[in-house]
């Protein structure tokens, strides 16, 4: 079966070749300069002003750079808005891939990456799960295990950005599952997530792991907004 978002992807590139999103440079979808121009943030500011009580199930969150970034905006909704560019994925799985360097974490203690799934309908209109794409290069590159299809989202919720703090709460609370619960039991994963605004999304994928038996669970995502 052909899928009509690649089918549209690769008419688009075709139409339109690779060019920096930001400068407009024929080479890449980002160049070098204006790479470098992503301000990747440091240890020190690690759950730095976050809401505690909010985010119960969450141990540790770490973030790779700011959303305000007009770069790093400006990748993240090509990314994920249409016409869907998803060799951005390479490029968002290095900003994690460098925040991870610059800080020499290593997640020793970590058993699983997990990514935060896209529901079904969101993965169809979008023709991937574009968390798990950005994990899979990275999975790799870290030396993590990825553990997809075992954290999923079983309900259909309308998107975050629409919808004030409190709303983004309700909006994705029991949205997530476990299938296997035995592979988690007893283990540390490293969540996945591409923009924490509220951490609603994060807390709730969190909170649905650890209901199923997972020991500690740190969140990763992107950017911060
Ligand atoms: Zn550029």
């Amino acid at each position: 079966m052909v899928n009509q978002n690649s089918l549209k992807e690769n008419i688009f590139r075709f139409l339109f070749p690779p060019k920096c999103l930001v400068c407009g440079k024929h080479n890449n979808f980002l160049c070098y300069d204006c790479y470098s121009l992503i301000p990747l943030e440091n240890r020190f500011q690690l759950n730095k002003n976050l809401p505690k009580t909010e985010l119960k199930s969450l141990d540790k969150i770490y973030w790779a750079t700011g959303y305000k970034n007009f770069i790093v905006k400006k990748i993240i909704q090509n990314y994920k808005y249409s016409p869907f560019s998803k060799k951005l994925s390479a490029i968002l799985s290095k900003m994690l891939f460098d925040f991870v360097a610059l800080n020499e974490l290593d997640f020793k203690e970590i058993d699983f990456l997990v990514p935060v799934p896209s529901s079904a309908r969101r993965k169809r209109w979008r023709g991937f799960d574009h968390i798990e794409e950005i994990c899979r290069d990275f999975s790799e590159q870290i030396n993590l295990p990825l553990l997809t299809k075992n954290l999923v989202k079983i309900r259909d919720s309308e998107p975050q950005m629409n919808l004030s703090g409190a709303k983004r709460k309700e909006n994705i609370q029991g949205a997530f599952f476990c299938q296997d619960q035995k592979k988690i039991q007893g283990k540390n994963i490293l969540l996945v997530d591409d923009v924490f605004t509220t951490g609603a999304t994060l807390e709730e994928s969190a909170k649905t792991l650890k209901n199923f038996g997972a020991k500690k669970v740190y969140g990763l995502v992107i950017a911060r907004d």
